[in-house]
């Protein structure tokens, strides 16, 4: 297992905690999946589609030997066994994963882009991630993400809702 990978996970549907938790859940069960860390949890107002529910938003780094292409796969199949139903884009979900990065690469394909494309301007996923490895960098800017982070303005749609300490991070662990 030697591939880094950080996740985006994001609810605005139903019990949202706990879509979240189950997720964490699927993830540290994985064979070929190690949870390096898990940030807290974050309420944020929709952007995009704004006529929906607040989600929670955290981020998790992983160690993994699955390949970027099979990660994707595992996280699709993760997002249908919590219930997700692809209706508007940028809808309402139970449970949305997304990969944010894969080691250094730098790919486009149909099927997967990483760095995901508008991670940097997103503040329900640098908030979280900044929080797990504050002096982060992507392949694609020269900037760290911290001093993008400092740069955009009217930070208020993103609030703490769930500290994680030490025993929070075992409770989420917890079937
Ligand atoms: P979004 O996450 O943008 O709201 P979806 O979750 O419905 O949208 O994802 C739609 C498709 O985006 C997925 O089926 C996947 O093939 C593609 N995709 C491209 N790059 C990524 C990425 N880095 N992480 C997750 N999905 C991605
Ligand atoms: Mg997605």
């Amino acid at each position: 297992m030697n591939n880094i990978a950080y996740l985006s996970l994001g609810s605005n549907l139903g019990d949202r905690m706990n879509y979240l938790k189950h997720a964490i859940q699927a993830l540290a069960c994985h064979p070929k999946i190690n949870v390096l860390a898990i940030s807290s949890v974050y309420e944020t107002d929709p952007v995009g589609y704004t006529d929906q529910g607040k989600f929670l938003n955290m981020a998790v780094k992983i160690k993994t030997s699955l390949d970027a292409e099979e990660l994707l796969e595992t996280c699709l199949e993760i997002e249908k066994s919590l219930g997700r139903v692809r209706e508007t884009k940028w809808g309402p979900r139970t449970i949305d994963l997304d990969i944010l990065l894969y080691n250094n690469e730098n790919r486009k394909t149909d099927r997967l882009i990483i760095p995901h494309p508008r991670m940097h301007e997103r503040l329900f996923v640098l908030i979280p991630i900044l929080e797990i490895d504050p002096f982060l960098k992507i392949p694609t800017i020269d900037k760290p993400l911290i001093d993008i982070l400092e740069q955009i303005p009217n930070k208020e749609g993103v609030r703490l809702w769930k500290q994680i300490n030490g025993e929070d991070v075992y409770a989420l662990f917890e079937s």
